[in-house]
């Protein structure tokens, strides 16, 4: 894990050497959709949670940067609620980018990264008592290994309410893979993976490490996603760059939640 999380910070900052039109308009497979999408920016903070459980002793920073303790999780949860947010979804910004159907007022998603199976033990019952609408970004790979959610516990958090998306098949960085089948296998194969397994179909996706480059932006489009987040803190959603929405890292610092999502 530790790895990962090191990885994470220096990845946060690859860039697409081209810009995202040269990548949309060289792409002549890229869905309909796109071609559709409505103009605007919602000014909308994506937050990124990773695990949700207690500190534990012996707790490193840096992992610690990537934890917030679930009483931590419910006062920002509440806090959303008491201060006139609305929580949104994905299919929400979607109808926004296509239809320009309105989004309320002080928007705000809530997204999980990794599937940790302390999401479900944790995060998902806050987010029930809130009724508010998780958006749980996981990789095949990982499921139903220790300290990973099990199908059971995947599908069982669709039913309630709560939104399943693609982290990749095995979570690599992307940028690395040059094998272009490779590629297509980590993003067209774990969005079948995962709609075989649910039974739901499968839109979004969410660059492992916030990694990408031209070529993952090209195969997540050819892929049949309609939106791809990546870790570049910011609170605006802009309908031209739907596979590049940024992302804000939660951590337990409340203080910090509070700027950030007031941003
Ligand atoms: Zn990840």
């Amino acid at each position: 894990m530790k790895k990962i999380l090191i990885i994470l910070g220096l990845c946060a900052m690859v860039m697409p050497s081209s810009s995202y039109a040269e990548i949309l308009s060289s792409t002549s497979s890229a869905s309909g959709a796109t071609g559709t999408v409505a103009g605007g920016i919602a000014p909308i903070p994506i937050l990124i949670y990773h695990s949700v459980r207690p500190y534990y002793p012996g707790i490193t920073n840096l992992v610690k940067e990537y934890t917030v303790p679930p009483d931590i999780f419910d006062d920002q949860m509440k806090y959303l609620g008491d201060n006139g947010f609305t929580v949104v979804t994905l299919d929400n910004l979607w109808e926004y980018f296509q239809n320009n159907t309105p989004l309320p007022s002080k928007p705000v998603m809530i997204t999980l990264d990794d599937g940790w199976e302390n999401q479900y033990i944790y995060a998902y019952p806050i987010l029930r008592k809130y009724k508010y609408t998780g958006i749980f970004y996981i990789y095949p790979g990982a499921v139903g290994k220790k300290h990973f959610l099990s199908w059971s516990e995947v599908k069982e958090m669709q039913s309630g309410n709560m939104a399943i998306a693609s982290h990749t098949q095995t979570h690599p960085e992307l940028p690395k893979i040059s094998d272009l089948a490779l590629l297509k296998q980590e993003i067209a194969g774990s969005k079948e993976v995962i709609q075989k397994e649910i039974g739901v179909s499968v839109k979004d996706f969410a660059y492992p490490f916030g990694a990408y480059n031209d070529q993952s932006i090209k195969t997540v489009m050819e892929s049949g996603y309609r939106t791809a987040r990546t870790v570049h803190t910011g609170v605006k959603a802009d309908s031209s760059a739907p596979y590049t929405l940024d992302g804000i890292i939660i951590t337990g610092d409340f203080n910090r939640f509070v700027s950030l999502v007031n941003k």
